[in-house]
């Protein structure tokens, strides 16, 4: 299971990154949505967790352009973000999102999380 991370938070990003791998997952991380769109586009990935609030492109766009992509539409996509707003948990599951974590996240509700996407949309190979 291949997933893509992508948040603008370094401290944030890595400890993502950490948590996910040391779970087992191999994961690739990005700075903002528009690098992670193009290591996407070039190598695929399982599962995205993205960052909303993200220079270049944020999460929202970059959830955009993967539901539009045929590729990917399917792919599990997790967002995270630091505001608690329900208009924005709101758009993101609207705009096709399958979860949503408040950062700081506890990082067994990310694993437990990803895991239960992964269950629900086993990968391709
Ligand atoms: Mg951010």
């Amino acid at each position: 299971m291949r997933i893509l991370i992508a948040d603008d938070d370094d401290e944030l990003r890595d400890l993502t990154e950490m948590v996910l791998s040391s779970a087992g997952y191999n994961v690739s991380s990005f700075p903002n949505g528009k690098l992670a769109w193009e290591a996407l586009k070039k190598s695929g990935a399982d599962m995205a967790v993205l960052d909303i609030n993200m220079p270049e492109m944020d999460g929202l766009e970059l959830l955009d352009l993967i539901r539009a992509d045929e590729r990917f539409k399917e792919m599990p996509v997790m967002l995270l973000t630091a505001r608690k707003g329900m208009s924005e948990r709101a758009q993101g599951l609207e705009r096709g999102a399958d979860d949503y974590l408040t950062k700081p996240y506890e990082n067994d509700e990310l694993i437990k999380r990803v895991k239960l996407l992964a269950q629900a949309y086993p990968a391709n190979g």
